[in-house]
Formats: C-alpha cells, structure tokens, sequence
C-alpha cells in the first residue's frame, strides 16, 4: 500500500477521443480493414501520450497520480466489464486461446457481427454519452481477462507520468447489467457482488506492480435514485466492496467517485467508514454532505467545476464551495470536477470563429484543468493566491450578464403572455378521426424516424458549404436532387410516409441552432457520443428565437415530388437543450419555453405550405430526467410543457409524431402520453420487442412505432425476424394503434444495408397485413 498524498487539483477524467478525433479515424480506419491491431494501438498510444503531455503543460503534476488515465477504445463500461471478463457466451470463442479479451471480442461486442447482436447501449446517467450494457448472469464467471489497463499504466511511467488509472467501479459495473438471456426470471446482477470483488482485487494488484499510486474507481451509481437497485442496497453494495478493496494492502490507494449528482446519504456514510483513501464528490450538482465517522483519515475531492456544461462560471463560488469542505474534518481537501471531462469539447481556444465575448465566457476541459489548478493554489495558499483568477471570472460573468442578446425584450414579452390554453390542444379522439378520414394511411403504415444515411458526398458538400467554397445555389441544388433521390427511393421501397432525409443537417441540433437567434455553433467542439461517434453540441447562450423559417423549404419542397405525406421534421425543445450547452443563468424550463416558441412558429409555416404531418423529436426526454426522484416532478412538468408548447397550435387534421430513442418506456410513461403526440416512435429492435408489453400494460391509447430495424448496426434484419416483432406488436396492441418504423434515424448507416433493411421491413409489413 501506498501512502502518497492525494493530488490538491485533478479532473475526474479527460476527452478521449483526441483534439482532432484521431482515435475515431484511427478506430474506423481499423474496422474498415485499413490498418492493423498494432497500428491502432500505436496511434492511440499517441492520443493518450498527446493527452498526458497537455495535462502537464496546464499544470497538472507528473508524478503526483494528478493526471487520469481515462482512455477507452469505445467505452468505460466495456473497458471494466471486459477487464473483469463479463462478456456474455455469444462471444466466447472471439478470446484469445488463454481466454484473454482481445480488441477483436472487445469491437464485436460493442458493434455485433452478423448473427451475433452488440451488447445493448443505453445513456450514461442524465447525459448524452452512451455506454456498452454488460449482461451478467448467475453463470458468468469473472476473470480477469485483459492487462490493458496496467499496460497503459507502464506506459505513462515511460514517459515519466504517474497516472491514476480510472475504472468504473465493481457497483456500478453490476448496477447497470442487466441480466443474461440465460439467467432467471428476476435475477439481479447484483447479488454476483462477492463473486466479482476477488477480480477487482487481482485488477488493483496488477496496475500496482505497474507502478499506480492511486486508481479512481468511478461509482456514479450511488448518486442514482434511477436504477433497478435502491439506493440503499447500492450503498450496502459499495460498503461491501470497499472493505473488501480497501481491506487488500497490496493495491494503490483508491479514490472513489460518485459524480452527476449527489451522493445519496447511505453512501456517503458507507464510503466515509470504509478503507477507501479519498472519496470525490459532485458539488456542482449535490450539496455539501453533512459530517460523518471516517473522515479524519481522507481525502475529499470537491467535484465544484462543471464536467458538463461549458460554462467559465462563478469560479469565486466554487472556491466558496471547496473552502467550505474543509469544515467537515477530513485529512484534506483536493480541488476536482464534477464528473469527467468526456462530456466537454477540448480546447476554446480552437474556436476561433466565437465572438471573444462569448468566448470569454466559456471553459471547456484545458480551461477546467487550468480552474482546477487554479483552486488547488488556493488551497495552498489561501484566496488571495488566486484573487486575480477569481475576479477575472467575475467579470466575465458580469459581462455575460449584461450582453446585448443574452435578454430579448420581444421575446421575453411573448412568454410573459402564454396561458395554460397555448399548451393544449384540442380532444386526442377527434383529432384521431379527423386525421383517419382525411390522411388516407393504410392498416400499420410504414414510415423512417427521418434522416437517410449521410453519404461521404453529403459530408463533402456540407463541409464545402460550412468553409463558404461554392454557391449557396449550388449546394441548394446539391441538397434538392439529394432530396429528389431519397423520395424516390423512398416510392420505390413503396413506404406509405415518406421523409426529406435531412441531408441538410449533421446532427439534430445543429441546423436549428444556425436558423436561430441566441446559439452558437462550434468548429472543433467535438463530444463523444457513443463509441467512434461524436457530435458538436451548440452553445445556447441567449434568448432564443427565429428570425426565418427553418426546415419549410426542403419539407415542401419533398412534398411537390410525390403524392404520398411527407413529414416535416423537427427536433424538439428537450432534445435541443439536451444536445446543446445551455445557459445556466436561468431556469431549464423557461429556455425551454423560448425555443418552443420558435417551433410553434415553425409548424404553423409548414402547415400553410401543406405539410400534413409533423414529427417533433424528442429522443431526450429519458435522458435528462433528473437522477434524484424528488426533483423529476418538476423536471417532466416543464419538459412535457414545451413539447406541448410547440405543437398545441397545430391543426387536429395535422398529425402531429414524436420519435424517442430509447426502450425505457415504462419509466417515462406518463410523460410520453401527456405529449400528447398522435402518434410516437420509439426503439425497440436492439432489446427484441420487449418494450411493446409495456406499452400494452400502460394502457397507451395513441399510435406506436416499436422500432423493429436495429440501426445501430450494419446487421440487415431478415424479413422473418421484423415480420416476428410486428406479429409481437399486432398481437398484444390494438390493430389500429401500430406503426411500422425503424428505431431510429438512419444517417449513420450505409445504403445497401439500408436500402436491404427497409425492403425487408416493407415485406415483413406485407406479409403481415395479408394475414389480417
Ligand atoms: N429525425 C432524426 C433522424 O432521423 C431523429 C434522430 C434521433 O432520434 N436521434 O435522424
Ligand atoms: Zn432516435
């Protein structure tokens, strides 16, 4: 055991993806065939090495275990469920002949292969990463089956750099398992506990010898009031585990953190009383803990700087806030970050194109690293060794407050004026009939969430446009034939509702976030989505609205070239929040409202150019519900508002749709019926079906699309397997109430296995109604 002391400044975790996004070049460049194992390991050695060298350039020590090493390949989740060898049967015979856990079992598991379904991937706590779902049964058994995690360890000590490794935690590995198809009714990953621990113990031996003085054990789950587990069975979870860990001499020392929200009272007691060294918690979103037994020998890591959001923020407040710790008696106090950095774009100084102001006012993660390091000189040496820091980030924050655009007299006015009538639209039953008369849809329509897969040459021309090479009549022209080609296609796979397919736009948010006034977009502001994925969230600094229409062009314009309904599309205020850094200067609900606004807006335009159905996005309607209970009243109320915001004007002829990424119907139930959608899509392939009992169960009266085309894989389902999940949908739901759709938008998959996919889906529908 060691006894080095705890860092004062560190962040929880780093971007892993690289400042450019070389891992997804070098990761995809792999998967295409195009370079090796030992070329792609040699390239993301240069990420972590690149990562590792900035850290110390902004003042994080080298040998103090003050830089993380939070490299992953795809995901944390999968880097500990592989390193403690729970990978479920099916991809058994992909380990090395030792039973080692290889980057090709590692790849296939996250991505699927033919026959053989991915693990499932659902999002990380309240954000919008997503993580790799490990399976874990009464017969899985735990070995530990990588040494990756001490290789990179020796291979900062090459460089002269003692990291401090970061592995999610043993309890929130088993926390967010669900169980193997294999195990029974009920069973809970959970109780494996005592089976796993021995792992974990041979796991902090080996980054030991490796040379770690430290390992951060990342137990997020114990801030959670969302997962299956009761916060107190967590918390007795966690006091298990970490008498068991800590009780090991031969290991380093273990810092536990529970960032994103605050750290449920069990668990807090539970980790001051055990052996841990030192316990990071988020004090940007959690209050200060009450004092406990167990502290006197710790270290407190004050989690006062926002992993999430882009903010430079009150830094005087955080300051307030770390200080304040050091009332509860612990050994000592560090300065850290809420959660990790993953959740931040790298650098604002790669922005080059943000107005300075705007710029002034942001921090993302070197910027953390430098608050960070700044705070830990405060604990040194008291406030007035940082004065000039904290009053440089008041009067910026000053500034903000008083920038022009920040408040908008006009539009301020207009939500003054809302009533509880501008939320509601008329009765659900007569805009059923109405829109059943007037449509002319066939029994289980057919439609796509949206968006057709976006070509190199789509990237190309967008990319062109975004640099200002070409006419802006060109790349319309561009855009048109590319719209000219996807209806076509689309009359041709003969789907009843038919899409433009988003050509114009490179993620949800960012195409609405240029047509309105208050955002900024970003260049090099990347953020990892899920794997190889990343998106650039933009900047929601001000008061928003719309000084155009937005999507109506390219909706009518798909519409002049078929007979059939096109959809116009739009993202909805949740999903544009969720996706965006959002000003933190007022209420969530009230940005909320404002950009509803601009979406009512835009739904009376495509209703006058003689859109009939609109479908408004709103896959992050799950994902930003609050982890603590008591707080998700409040959070539905005005999330489920805004929705109802944007889409109550609309006509009861217009079939309003809303499309949800996500499986977790039952937890969100309430919320998606009080919509007030006519009709919602929702995913549903990746878990088979499972979803459609609870909708059953719910008693959900309005139309559905369970996904029945996984599209987070290149698999091709067969005709067999849809027409299976449909029989599922049709037999367990009213007739009239289904639709047939994949789980989500399709603009990161190829044509082929699209155009294959949705053949398939079209026969599968056939072949069903035939049986009606
Ligand atoms: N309309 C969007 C698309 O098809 C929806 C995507 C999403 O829900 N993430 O791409
Ligand atoms: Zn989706």
């Amino acid at each position: 055991m060691t006894t080095a002391p705890f860092p004062a400044g560190t962040i929880l975790g780093y971007p892993r993806i690289g400042r450019r996004r070389e891992l997804k070049r070098a990761v995809e460049a792999h998967w295409a065939g195009k370079i090796d194992e030992t070329e792609l390991e040699r390239q993301a050695a240069a990420v972590r090495r690149a990562t590792r060298e900035r850290l110390a350039a902004l003042g994080l020590g080298r040998t103090d275990s003050a830089i993380p090493e939070s490299f992953s390949y795809y995901d944390q989740v999968l880097d500990a469920a592989v390193a403690v060898g729970a990978l479920p049967e099916r991809f058994a015979d992909l380990r090395d002949a030792d039973g080692t856990i290889g980057l090709p079992a590692y790849f296939t598991a996250a991505r699927g292969e033919g026959e053989r379904a991915p693990l499932e991937m659902t999002k990380w706590f309240d954000t919008n990463y997503h993580y790799l779902v490990p399976e874990i049964g009464p017969e899985t058994t735990f070995a530990l089956s990588t040494d990756r995690f001490a290789r990179q360890v020796a291979e900062a000590r090459a460089d002269g750099v003692t990291v401090r490794p970061v592995i999610v935690g043993p309890v929130t590995l088993l926390a967010l398992a669900k169980p193997t198809d294999a195990a029974p009714e009920g069973f809970d990953p959970l109780t494996r506990l005592d089976d796993l621990l021995p792992v974990y113990v041979e796991l902090l031996a080996s980054l030991r010898a490796a040379g770690a003085q430290w390992v951060q054990l990342d137990e997020p789950a114990l801030v959670s009031e969302s997962l299956p587990a009761s916060p107190a069975a967590l918390a007795a979870a966690a006091a298990t585990a970490y008498r068991v860990l800590g009780d090991e001499a031969d290991r380093p020392a273990i810092v536990v953190a529970a960032g994103y929200a605050q750290l449920s009272a069990e668990a807090w007691t539970a980790l001051a009383a055990s052996p841990v060294e030192a316990i990071a918690i988020d004090l940007h979103r959690g209050a200060q803990p009450p004092a406990v037994d167990g502290l006197a020998a710790k270290t407190l890591v004050g989690g006062v700087i926002d992993g999430r959001n882009i903010w430079r923020g009150d830094l005087d407040a955080a300051w307030g806030r770390l200080d304040a710790l050091r009332t509860l008696g612990a050994a000592a106090v560090a300065a850290g970050t809420s959660t990790s950095l993953q959740h931040v774009p790298h650098d604002v100084d790669d922005e080059p194109h943000l107005d300075p102001h705007l710029a002034s006012w942001l921090a993302f993660a070197d910027e953390k690293v430098g608050q960070v390091v700044t705070l830990a000189t405060g604990l040194d040496g008291g406030r007035d060794a940082i004065g000039v820091e904290l009053d440089a980030a008041s009067a910026a924050l000053a500034d903000r407050r008083s920038a022009p655009g920040v408040r908008d007299g006009a539009v301020r006015a207009r939500a003054a004026a809302l009533t509880p009538a501008d939320y509601r639209r008329g009765s659900a039953d007569e805009r059923e009939a109405v829109q059943r008369e007037t449509l002319g849809l066939p029994v289980l329509p057919t439609t796509t969430i949206g968006s057709f897969p976006q070509t190199g040459d789509i990237r190309r021309a967008r990319a062109r446009h975004a640099s200002g090479e070409g006419t802006a009549a060109e790349y319309e022209e561009f855009l048109r034939d590319e719209i000219r080609r996807v209806v076509r296609l689309q009359e041709d796979l003969d789907l009843d509702v038919l899409v433009h397919g988003e050509a114009e736009r490179n993620d949800m948010v960012q195409y609405f976030a240029e047509h309105l006034d208050g955002f900024a977009v970003t260049v090099n502001g990347w953020v990892q989505s899920y794997g190889s994925r990343a998106t650039r969230p933009s900047i929601l600094w001000g008061d928003v609205s719309r000084p155009a229409p937005i999507t109506v062009g390219w909706s009518t314009f798909a519409q002049s070239l078929t007979g059939k309904h096109v959809k116009g599309m739009l993202t909805g205020p949740v999903t544009i929040l969720a996706w965006s850094f959002v000003r933190d200067d007022q209420p969530l609900g009230e940005t909320a409202d404002q950009v509803a606004l601009a979406l009512r807006d835009e739904i009376a335009d495509l209703e006058a150019a003689g859109i009939r159905i609109v479908q408004v996005d709103e896959p992050a309607l799950r994902e930003l519900l609050p982890l603590t209970q008591a707080q998700q009243p409040a959070y539905l109320d005005w999330s489920v508002g805004s929705f109802r915001l944007a889409t109550a004007a609309a006509a009861p002829g217009t079939q309003v749709h809303t499309h949800l990424c996500y499986s977790e119907f039952a937890v969100v139930i309430d919320a998606i019926a009080a919509l007030d959608a006519d009709v919602t899509s929702i995913e549903a392939a990746r878990s088979r079906g499972e979803v459609i009992a609870d909708i059953r169960t719910s008693g959900f009266s309005r139309g559905i699309g369970p996904g029945v085309y996984d599209i987070h894989s290149p698999r091709v389902p067969s005709v067999d397997e849809i027409a299976g999940l449909l029989q599922r949908a049709v037999d367990e739901l009213p007739l009239g109430q289904v639709w047939v759709n994949p789980d989500c938008g399709l603009k990161t998959r190829g044509y082929d296995e699209t155009v294959a996919s949705l053949r398939n889906l079209v026969a599968a529908t056939r072949a069903i109604r035939e049986q009606l």
